[in-house]
């Protein structure tokens, strides 16, 4: 090695040692002519002295040296003079004072300094990713990344899981989103599908007597992106043999209490809280709830259909449902325009309109459509629960609607209230999803998790009578109000999948033409089965408590899903093309700015 310590290293035991430090130059300054280097590596940042005691040679390379500038310092370790320690530092105690500097490499004055406070746009850092993952917030954050792919192999590897790689060159498998696709040179007109997970491989695997399969893998989908989605991502793919849902759902359980404890030192309690799909929907309006605050939303319907508002009546009249929330001391709060505000977002997420009453030191309503309320407004204050000063927010609806509006509210209230302390941990299962949703653009019933989940065993036959009242065997982890994980456990009888097939609108031979070879081998002896997905990229997010997944990827996508160093997607040579058989029809776009 270069270096005899890192620059993280050294502490007062160390004063006296000789030693070499390697590293980027993180500042430089000269105090009447004594040039003092911080000197950086992974580890940390080390101060580094010369002065007039030094040899020339030292003094000339240390006044040269500049920002990001590379060296191997050689030098004895000093205690610093009283008063210049630095007790914020692991190594503030102490300096190396250089007997040698040697400039291993020079640089460029960098785009931005990566020790500096202020950060320059995030196209700017994507661009210069290198440079941006100098940084020590971006090196922790790959550090944890590290640490928590380590538990998770750990943690599998005890339990006697076998890591097996499934291709990345495969048949599309359908998660539900569209698929990268790769064009095979040997075959024209045919194409590769990248995994959108490695959902049939792994099965495959149980049918093939693995029994426990455990993969860090990549996954690909090429979705129009939100905030915390990337078109390639990592999961943690586990499946087993022989078990029931209770059975996959100890062994991540097992899983979330050792993170919990090893990255963040907390005791989580075991088993962890499990809702339904249905509860969840009723509670908050959503599949994945924040449940570190509350705010949860409160049935109205009955004393709605009953009442004079035309509004409310309508809404249930058509099959639909009133529900409110209760925003304790939230009448003080909230102006008329915060008000238009919360309004808007409920328009935007798909309601008509919201109703706000504030409730008044007498207990009667206040606001644009309280006088129409009179014959409920005691139910609804009951119902509710509310007290002089708190404001209801109501939204009368299509179940979906409501849910989707209400949901959007109590978001945005948890954060605009303070109510979610950013420490806290809350991890719970999701359990007893539907089977099927209706397709929004074609209407069709499509799978909620994907076509080779178990239906309940009470439920089968509603697949054919009710697919809408049919319950999936399935699990999702929700860490903080996000989904960090899914799983199900999986049809393993060959007549069971050909129904959901046929539930789904795949025909027979559509069935055998993309899966014959799953239907094959569920023909040939396929054991029960199941398993699950993490998220590693949220989980890294939650554990570390960050907001953006591309802080956890070291060479991430933008939210156009390009790669703004390499400028990936590109055009390629038209030789290449030829060899693929393929013309494009359209030309390339200019590339984005
Ligand atoms: N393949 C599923 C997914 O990627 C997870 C699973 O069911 O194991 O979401």
């Amino acid at each position: 090695m270069l270096r005899s310590h890192t620059c993280g290293e050294l502490r007062p035991e160390h004063v006296g040692a000789e030693v070499s430090l390697c590293g980027w130059v993180d500042r430089v300054r000269d105090h009447k002519g004594v040039i003092f280097i911080d000197l950086r590596d992974r580890w940390g940042r080390t101060q580094v002295v010369a002065g007039p005691d030094s040899d020339a040679a030292t003094l000339t390379a240390a006044r040269a040296a500049r920002s990001e500038w590379v060296l191997r310092v050689t030098g004895r370790v000093g205690a610093r003079p009283e008063g210049t320690t630095n007790p914020k530092l692991a190594t503030g105690a102490v300096e190396v004072v250089a007997d040698r500097i040697a400039v291993l490499n020079e640089a460029e004055t960098p785009v931005f300094q990566p020790g500096a406070a202020e950060l320059p746009g995030e196209e700017i850092r994507l661009a210069h990713r290198w440079l941006d993952l100098r940084r020590p917030a971006m090196q922790e954050n790959m550090l944890l990344r590290s640490r928590i792919v380590k538990i998770m192999r750990d943690h599998f590897d005890e339990l006697g899981f076998v890591d097996v790689e499934t291709p990345m060159l495969g048949k599309s498998t359908p998660e539900g989103a569209r698929d990268y696709l790769v064009p095979s040179r040997l075959e024209h007109g045919s194409f590769f599908a990248l995994p959108q997970s490695p959902q049939l491989y792994k099965q495959l695997l149980m049918m093939a007597g693995f029994d426990r399969y455990v993969q860090v893998a990549k996954c690909f989908r090429d979705e129009d992106l939100r905030a915390d989605r990337q078109p390639e991502f990592t999961q943690l793919d586990v499946e087993m043999s022989f078990v029931e849902a209770d059975d996959v759902m100890v062994v991540i359980e097992g899983l979330v209490q050792r993170t919990a404890r090893e990255i963040l030192g907390l005791d989580l309690p075991l088993p962890l809280p499990r809702l339904t799909y249905d509860e969840c929907m009723e509670r908050f309006g959503h599949d994945a709830p924040d449940l570190r605050f509350g705010l949860e939303i409160v049935d109205l319907t009955a004393l709605a259909g009953e009442c004079g508002f035309r509004v409310f009546r309508g809404a249930v009249e058509q099959g639909g449902r009133v529900r409110g929330i209760r925003v304790p001391g939230g009448a003080g709060r909230f102006s008329r325009k915060d008000l238009d505000g919360l309004t808007a977002a409920a328009v935007e997420a798909g309601a008509k309109g919201l109703v706000w009453l504030k409730c008044e030191a007498d207990g009667s309503w206040s606001g644009p459509v309280a006088k129409n309320l009179s014959d409920i407004a005691a139910g609804i204050r009951d119902r509710l629960g509310c007290q002089p000063g708190d404001l209801a927010l109501i939204v009368a609806d299509s179940f979906a609607v409501t849910c989707k509006a209400l949901h959007t509210l109590r978001r945005r209230l948890g954060i605009e209230l303070d109510l979610i302390d950013s420490r806290a941990l809350n991890v719970s299962w999701v359990v007893d999803f539907p089977m099927f949703a209706r397709d929004e653009e074609t209407g069709h019933w499509a799978a909620m998790h994907h076509p080779f989940t178990a239906p309940k065993p009470e439920d089968v036959d509603l697949l054919e009578s009710d697919p809408a009242g049919c319950r999936a065997i399935a699990y999702d982890l929700v860490i903080n109000g996000s989904e960090a994980g899914g799983g199900t456990i999986r049809i393993h009888d060959p007549a069971v999948q050909e129904r959901v097939f046929h539930a789904l609108g795949i025909s027979a031979e559509t069935a055998r033409e993309r899966f014959g070879f799953l239907l094959d081998a569920l023909r040939s002896g396929a054991p029960p089965h199941g398993g699950i997905a993490l998220g590693i990229d949220r989980w890294v997010m939650r554990f570390g408590g960050l907001d953006n997944i591309r802080d956890v990827i070291a060479f991430p996508k933008t939210q156009r899903a390009s790669d703004l160093m390499t400028g990936a997607p590109a055009t390629v040579e038209p030789k290449q093309l030829a060899d693929l058989g393929i013309r494009v029809i359209a030309p390339p776009k200019p590339p984005t700015p």
